[in-house]
């Protein structure tokens, strides 16, 4: 049984599938951009290929973030969205509202990042 009524379900899941879109897009004008400049002198090649690192590093943040997104999305799916996925417990609407790709509660959340530390 889900906490979440079909309406919030219905808002979260077109959050994500905009967000989903405008990474999307983000993608695409920025791998245009630094794999299409290449600079006139040593300097500007220089910096052509630090834009280029930092852009592939940007890219696999997304990359990261749009599999993260999809795999929301499939939760939804499959009726399964808004379940910690460690203890089980239900997170809350406004947890998911702020974080969309919220797969843990905020207790297990915290014992996460205590152990990552
Ligand atoms: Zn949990």
């Amino acid at each position: 049984m889900n906490h979440l009524t079909p309406q919030q379900i219905e808002e979260l899941k077109q959050m994500l599938i905009e967000w989903k879109n405008r990474i999307i897009e983000d993608t695409k004008a920025q791998t245009g951009e630094a794999l299409s400049f290449e600079g006139s002198d040593e300097m500007e090649r220089a910096e052509a290929e630090t834009n280029r690192i930092i852009t592939l590093r940007t890219l696999d943040r997304e990359r990261k973030l749009l599999k993260k997104i999809e795999n929301t999305l499939l939760k939804i799916e499959y009726g399964v969205y808004g379940i910690c996925e460690s203890c089980g417990a239900q997170i809350p609407y406004e947890r998911l509202k702020a974080r969309p790709v919220a797969s843990l509660c905020i207790n297990c959340k915290l014992k996460q990042e205590e152990e990552e530390e």
